[in-house]
C-alpha cells in the first residue's frame, strides 16, 4: 500500500507504525521509508500458549472496565464468564445440530433464532460478513443500532475504525472475490442480535449464541482469530481477565491462533491505546503470515 505523506504523519502522530501489506510493493520514491516500516518497530511481544480449558486456571484479576452487570460487585473472585454447566441437554442437542450446518443452513437458523429474549427487540439478525474462507477472523461483541438497521457487523463508528485498521494491514471485508486470499477477512460478533440500548451481553445470551460463532469459525477455518474486547475474549477463551493482560500473546481457540486486542469502541474513547492495538495487529499479521507463531508457540 502506498501511504500518502498525510497518512504517514497521521499514523505517526497516533503512535502507529506501518505494516507492509502482504505482497505490497513500496513505491520506488519511498524505498528508504519502506525499509524502515516493513516490520513493526516494536519488539515482538512474548508469545505464550493459551489455556484451552473452559475455566481460568488462576483467579482472574479485576478488569479495568466494569464487570458484567450480572456479577455482584462484591464477589470475591470473578466466576467463569459463561455458565457452561447450566447448559441443558436440549441446548446441547441444539449446539450439536448447529455444529453440523453448512453456511446457508447456519445463516437461516440464526435468522430464525428465538433462543433468547433479544429476538423480541432486534430489527434483524446480524450474522456476519466477509469471505467464507478468510485467513483472518475478527470477533466483536454485539450489533449496535447501525448494525441492527443494516444487518452487517461493524458499520457504525467503531466499524469505520476497524475498517481503517484492517486497511492499514492490506485487509478487506469485501466479498466480491477480487481480493487475494491473504487479504480476506470474516467479521462476526459474539451475539448476533442487538442488546437493547446497547447494554452488555448477558451470559445466558452468550451461551445461546455461542454455537453460531463456533460453527462460523469451523466453516471459515481462519489462520488467525482477532478477539476484540472482553466479550469476545470471554466467549472464546473463557477468561474474564482484562484485555490489557491478555493482549501481546498468542492464545488458541480450538487450535486456531488467537490474538486479543481492544474493542474499537473502546479505542475511540481511549486514543493512547490505539498504539497498543496497532502492536496487536502487527502481532496478528505476523501470525497470519505463519511467521513468529510457528517458531515460538510451544
Ligand atoms: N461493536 C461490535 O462489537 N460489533 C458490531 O458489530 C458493532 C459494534
Amino acid at each position: 500500500m502506498a501511504w500518502t505523506e498525510r497518512q504517514r504523519t497521521m499514523l505517526e502522530a497516533m503512535g502507529l507504525r506501518l505494516w507492509a501489506a502482504p505482497g505490497a510493493a513500496a513505491p520506488a520514491a519511498d524505498a528508504a521509508t519502506a525499509a524502515v516500516v516493513t516490520k513493526p518497530a516494536v519488539p515482538a511481544p512474548a508469545l505464550v500458549v493459551a489455556r484451552t480449558t473452559t475455566a481460568p486456571t488462576t483467579a482472574p484479576t479485576v478488569a479495568p472496565t466494569p464487570p458484567p452487570t450480572t456479577r455482584p460487585p462484591t464477589a470475591p473472585a470473578p466466576t467463569p464468564a459463561l455458565p457452561m454447566e447450566a447448559i441443558s441437554v436440549s441446548d446441547d442437542a441444539r449446539a450439536r445440530r448447529i455444529a453440523s450446518l453448512d453456511w446457508d443452513a447456519l445463516r437461516s437458523e440464526a435468522e430464525q433464532c428465538r433462543a433468547c429474549g433479544l429476538c423480541e427487540s432486534r430489527r434483524q439478525v446480524v450474522f456476519g460478513v466477509g469471505h467464507p474462507q478468510a485467513r483472518w477472523m475478527v470477533v466483536g461483541e454485539a450489533p449496535g443500532e447501525q448494525e441492527d438497521q443494516q444487518g452487517e457487523p461493524f458499520v457504525g463508528a467503531s466499524g469505520q475504525l476497524l475498517d481503517n485498521m484492517l486497511r492499514a494491514l492490506g485487509l478487506t471485508r469485501a466479498t466480491d472475490g477480487s481480493s487475494p486470499p491473504e487479504q480476506r477477512v470474516y467479521i462476526a460478533n459474539t451475539l448476533k442480535c442487538r442488546p437493547p440500548r446497547n447494554r452488555n451481553p448477558e451470559p445466558a445470551e452468550m451461551v445461546q449464541c455461542e454455537p453460531f460463532l463456533m460453527r462460523q469459525i469451523a466453516l471459515v477455518q481462519p489462520r488467525l482469530i482477532l478477539a476484540m474486547g472482553r466479550f469476545a475474549v470471554q466467549a472464546l477463551l473463557r477468561s474474564s481477565e482484562p484485555v490489557g493482560k491478555l493482549r501481546g500473546k498468542v492464545h488458541r481457540y480450538q487450535g486456531v491462533p488467537l490474538v486479543v486486542t481492544y474493542h474499537p469502541a473502546y479505542l475511540l474513547r481511549n486514543l493512547p491505546d490505539k498504539a497498543r492495538a496497532w502492536e496487536d495487529l502487527c502481532l496478528a499479521a505476523s501470525v497470519a503470515e505463519g511467521g513468529t507463531e510457528h517458531a515460538r508457540v510451544r
